[in-house]
């Protein structure tokens, strides 16, 4: 019997809906990531998450029982950092709108976190964070007028709370969108292809596999990239939606939980074949 992760080097892992929900673990995740890893296959989480370091994040994923560093986790304000040295001179201002974990890479990556336009950023790097207010707001929508360059670490809309789905970050990049008249430049996050880049290249991988439980965003990403991807039933995205997706956002396959990874494949999507 040959197992679905026997053809690849690499997993490429969301998060929320995938291994954890909240604070708990998905069911079957932690067995099936722990047996992956003792059989040689990388796994490296990808989040679009800003609000957390991949430090607090990889805390997080041990608590859960998994055995991993923070190298093996790559979140969008890491990202966006990136995207900002791609743009921008070292040690030049940035205003940081969102949780500490923004300010932290940017600080990393060399440049100069600011909170205000009065210090005359060079670009706005935009992320998740609970105490984002209206103030904060303001003050990347001056610097926006300015025609800065203006990055988000991703523009998901929503995102699961124990209470329900609160509004994400998606959400704060369109109030600023409706003030200013003006896109994100670029986004971090998936579905965009540079949080997936940087796993693979960090990960050095020849076969990956991209899993998520999102259409749209994880699956759309992993197509757009090329690689395969899978997706579990344990979060957002229901079987009976699964069958109704079309273009990138088409899994090659699709599992109930992680679980499947070690199951000869069953539920297989070929590439062109359209449902009626
Ligand atoms: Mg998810």
């Amino acid at each position: 019997m040959s197992a679905l992760r026997d053809r690849y080097d690499t997993l490429l892992l969301d998060l929320d809906g995938v291994v954890y929900r909240g604070e708990a673990a998905v069911p079957h995740a932690i067995e099936a990531l722990n047996a992956a890893q003792a059989q040689g296959i990388a796994c490296c989480y990808v989040t679009n998450n800003a609000s957390r370091t991949a430090d607090e994040v990889a805390h997080h994923l041990r608590a859960l029982g998994l055995s991993v560093d923070e190298r093996q986790v790559v979140t969008s304000a890491q990202v966006a950092a990136v995207l900002v040295a791609q743009l921008l001179e070292p040690g030049s201002a940035v205003l940081a709108l969102g949780g500490p974990a923004v300010a932290y890479y940017l600080e990393q990556a060399g440049f100069r976190p600011v909170a205000s336009d009065v210090d005359h950023p060079s670009a706005v790097v935009q992320g998740y964070g609970p105490g984002v207010g209206w103030a904060d707001l303001a003050e990347a929508s001056y610097a926006l007028a300015r025609g800065v360059p203006w990055i988000a670490t991703n523009t998901d809309s929503t995102f699961p709370t124990r209470r329900g789905l609160a509004l994400g970050n998606g959400s704060l990049v369109a109030a600023l969108t409706h003030a200013t008249g003006r896109v994100p430049d670029a986004v971090a996050g998936k579905p965009e292809p540079a949080l997936l880049t940087q796993a693979l290249e960090r990960m050095h991988s020849q076969a990956a596999l991209m899993i998520g439980d999102r259409l749209d965003t994880d699956i759309a990403a992993g197509s757009r990239l090329g690689v395969d991807t899978l997706l579990v039933l344990t979060g957002v995205c229901t079987e009976e939606a699964s069958f109704h997706a079309r273009g990138l956002e088409r899994p090659t396959w699709v599992g109930q939980d992680l679980r499947c990874l070690a199951a000869e494949p069953i539920r297989w999507y070929p590439k062109g074949v359209r449902h009626a």
